[in-house]
């Protein structure tokens, strides 16, 4: 069996554009760790949603190219609206976001009146701005523990909620929401993955189903896979989630190898080109905004999951 490091797809006409559109518009370019090859190669840097957020907010540039989907660039605007946040490709949205509605947390509230609602930060601005608090896939059991409440509405995950609940004592009240490329995966991929790769260790992303957390090693968000790559002394990891992630652990662990569990594919993520890149930064017409007192009430939510490592 073949590790999944795809080589890049080679577009070197924009690749020139692009190099001198960055000066012109003083941009970064910051991509997702899902991000196809070419992509990730031609950003200055490369993280999670949140990492992404910081470093938007950090940047001294006054353009941020946000090579994701878009809950990604509208947490980045979040952070700094004093920026111009470009999406290449405006279409690429997340199902995950999309499936739970500020509608559907009222209900929930309604349901459960003395629960505070903490929402995955893979949700819509919305949703954020109606929330106690957001939590990344690495710090949510530890968000949900600082929430002051012993009942909690989490949205949009149902996945990583269930991974909460198995880490805390507080009364859990979930949202049936799912990412479709992890949730598709199951405990005979990685079965048969571990045929193929019996010396390997297996890490898989909370947003798989439970039977994936217990058939794995570790169950790790893509910056505790990255430190556990680091710490472990395997040379092959069998990785159970989207599959740019074993491009990024390839390029950051030369000599070791990477595959993915089953075939976890994200076409949202897979939208940007280095020609869209160019484009975007040509036009300028992409940038990701919205109405003031929406951002600053996604604003607080966003703080609260940002002060919890
Ligand atoms: Fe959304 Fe899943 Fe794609 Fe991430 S991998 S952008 S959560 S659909």
């Amino acid at each position: 069996m073949e590790p999944d490091t795809a080589p890049p797809r080679v577009d070197p006409a924009a690749i020139e554009r692009i190099a001198s559109l960055r000066r012109e518009r003083d941009a970064v370019i910051l991509a997702h760790s899902y991000q196809p090859p070419e992509i990730q190669d031609l950003a200055d840097f490369v993280g999670d949603s949140l990492e992404l957020s910081r470093a938007a907010a950090a940047t001294p540039h006054r353009t941020v190219v946000l090579c994701g989907v878009r809950f990604m660039a509208e947490t980045a605007y979040i952070l700094a609206p004093e920026k111009t946040i470009l999406m290449p490709a405006p279409d690429a949205g997340c199902p995950l976001a999309g499936c739970m509605t500020p509608e559907d947390l009222v209900a929930m509230q309604e349901s459960f009146p003395g629960a505070l609602p903490v929402v995955y930060v893979n949700s819509g601005v919305e949703l954020k701005a109606l929330a106690y608090s957001c939590c990344t896939s690495a710090n949510a059991a530890a968000v949900v523990e600082a929430v002051p409440a012993d009942e909690i509405i989490f949205g949009p995950d149902r996945n990583l909620g269930l991974f909460v609940e198995r880490r805390t004592r507080k009364r859990m009240r979930i949202f049936p929401g799912s990412c479709p490329p992890h949730a598709r995966l199951t405990a005979g991929d990685i079965a048969l993955a571990r045929a193929s790769w019996p010396d390997a260790e297996v890490l898989v992303h909370p947003e798989t189903p439970p039977e994936c957390w217990d058939a794995a090693d570790h169950v790790l968000g893509t910056g505790g896979m990255i430190a556990r790559v680091a710490a472990s002394g395997a040379s092959r990891f069998i990785v159970g989630t989207e599959e740019g992630m074993c491009y990024r652990l390839g390029r950051l662990f030369p000599g070791r190898e990477f595959r993915t569990a089953g075939s976890i594919h994200c076409p949202n993520m897979k939208k940007t080109t280095p020609g869209l890149v160019a484009s975007a930064l040509e036009s300028m017409e992409t940038a990701v905004r919205f109405d003031e007192s929406l951002r600053a009430a996604a604003h607080a939510s966003v703080m609260r999951m940002a002060s919890i490592g």
